[in-house]
């Protein structure tokens, strides 16, 4: 597929991508395979289209990923992926971390100008926090717990770990080998949660959150 024809399917997603030509082949894949992952649990591309609005897509050669939650030129929300993220082994780590970044935006549309321009997070997010009251997130970073206690700031990461661990189950079982993943929930005083994994609140949030994303589509 060339970047040209890549380009013009991304954009039935809402995806703007910058200088298309710079990606590379397999960077294009990724992308692609990260974005129909995420399309497939939201009813399709115009499902995904609704949930987050149009996103301009930026590739850096250096550095991580990002999403500004406020960008001052249409279509005034922007992701940045550095190509070290593109480039992990496992491979598909990488569609994790595009997956993370789009659900910041998915977040960020449900927050009004004001708070994105702030970077604080949407509806979305403070829901999350109110239903899974103390049931910890699904990874370490995505913990939700900056310190004893819970953030909202680091519940933006919980929101878009949780997407993350939703879509992927393959990244919790990633995760399961490494014993930073597993010693956190005793270290925050929530020993009776194992982790990594997908808690059955956060699962149940985040099922919910696609399925009304589901309903538009097909109510039309
Ligand atoms: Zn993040």
């Amino acid at each position: 597929m060339t970047a040209d024809l890549w380009a013009r399917e991304l954009r039935l997603y809402g995806l703007l991508v910058v200088a298309p030509e710079a990606w590379e082949e397999d960077e294009r894949g990724l992308v692609r395979r990260a974005v129909g992952r995420m399309a497939r649990a939201l009813g399709g591309a115009e499902g995904m289209r609704r949930a987050l609005g149009d996103i301009r897509l930026e590739r850096r050669p250096e550095g991580g990923g990002g999403l500004y939650a406020f960008w001052p030129r249409p279509p005034w929300m922007r992701i940045v992926i550095g190509a070290p993220i593109l480039h992990q082994q496992p491979e598909w780590l990488g569609e994790v971390a595009v997956v993370h970044e789009l659900a910041h935006a998915w977040d960020a549309r449900t927050a009004n100008i004001a708070a994105r321009v702030l970077g604080r997070p949407g509806r979305i997010v403070r829901e999350l926090v109110r239903f899974v009251g103390e049931e910890p997130g699904p990874t370490r970073y995505g913990s939700g717990y900056s310190g004893p206690r819970r953030t909202l700031r680091a519940a933006g990461e919980e929101w878009a770990e949780t997407v993350a661990a939703y879509l992927y189950p393959e990244y919790i079982t990633h995760l399961s080998s490494r014993a930073e993943e597993t010693v956190w929930p005793t270290q925050a005083g929530r020993g009776e949660h194992p982790r990594p994994g997908l808690g059955i609140r956060h699962r149940i949030y985040v099922e919910a959150r696609c399925g009304e994303i589901c309903l538009l589509v097909t109510d039309g």
